[in-house]
């Protein structure tokens, strides 16, 4: 039964019947990483060193050494990048179970409220209305909130950062705390660089979404572009983080499997 369904699957996608749709920045040096308050520590930017390519130090072979944060780029959160989360079973990226690498994903759509404004809030009410309009939430998805943010990518709208810091649309706790405890997703994707709003410093609790999912074994995806190529219900997302041992996160390749019709 399973290879009929996955024969099927392989003859969708070789007919382009199911396409794949990247969700992935390119990581380079120019990508900005996420600012915190100057009295942290903070996240470093991608960088890349040439070891050889095709000269005397490698004659035939090109290659690079590369360094980054493990949240630096389109990434994964692991449950254990949040203090809630430091003491649950398999939280980091080496051990969580694979089977959590691929995921549908419901996709709810606030590019609209988030162009006319940038700290728009996503509040359980919302996605309640949300519901009335569209159906509901599936359980164990991820759960993506599209917001545009990825055609900010190479400007200072991106970050969006002001005297006050970021600022930048995500959800308030009762909202989180909808989507964990009631409809049970996988975790949150976005295309902002962190889970939570900008100015989520001063939610309460602070930086919600980061506290409530990975407090409940959840994850995040961050940096997304491209979810505006999705549908609303029914594409599949691809995340593996890398195996890092005992890692909080790590950059990744983001992809989505969608039916042709959709995309
Ligand atoms: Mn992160």
């Amino acid at each position: 039964m399973n290879q009929q369904l996955l024969s099927r699957l392989a003859g969708a996608l070789t007919s382009g019947q199911v396409r794949v749709i990247d969700l992935t920045n390119t990581l380079s040096p120019e990508f900005p990483v996420i600012v915190l308050p100057p009295e942290f520590g903070q996240c470093m930017t991608f960088r890349m060193e040439e070891v050889s390519r095709y000269n005397e130090n490698g004659p035939a072979w090109y290659w690079n050494n590369i360094s980054m944060n493990e949240h630096t780029g389109t990434h994964f959160d692991a449950p254990a990048h949040w203090v809630t989360g430091k003491d649950l079973p398999s939280n980091t990226v080496d051990a969580i179970p694979a089977q959590n690498f691929v995921a549908p994903v419901v996709v709810i759509d606030i590019s609209t409220e988030s162009a006319a404004d940038a700290d728009f809030v996503v509040t359980r009410e919302f996605l309640e209305n949300w519901e009335e309009k569209n159906g509901p939430i599936p359980l164990r998805h991820w759960i993506a909130l599209r917001t545009d943010w990825y055609k900010r990518v190479g400007t200072p709208e991106y970050l969006n950062l002001q005297e006050d810091g970021a600022h930048s649309p995500g959800p308030d706790a009762g909202a989180v705390e909808f989507m964990v405890h009631e409809r049970d997703c996988l975790g949150l994707a976005v295309e902002t660089v962190g889970t939570d709003a900008g100015q989520a410093f001063h939610f309460n609790p602070p930086l919600p979404a980061h506290s409530i999912l990975h407090g409940n074994n959840r994850f995040g995806l961050q940096c997304l572009t491209n979810l505006d190529k999705l549908p609303t219900f029914g594409a599949i997302i691809v995340a593996c983080p890398l195996k890092i041992e005992g890692g909080s996160g790590s950059p990744l390749r983001v992809i989505a499997l969608v039916d042709g019709e959709d995309a």
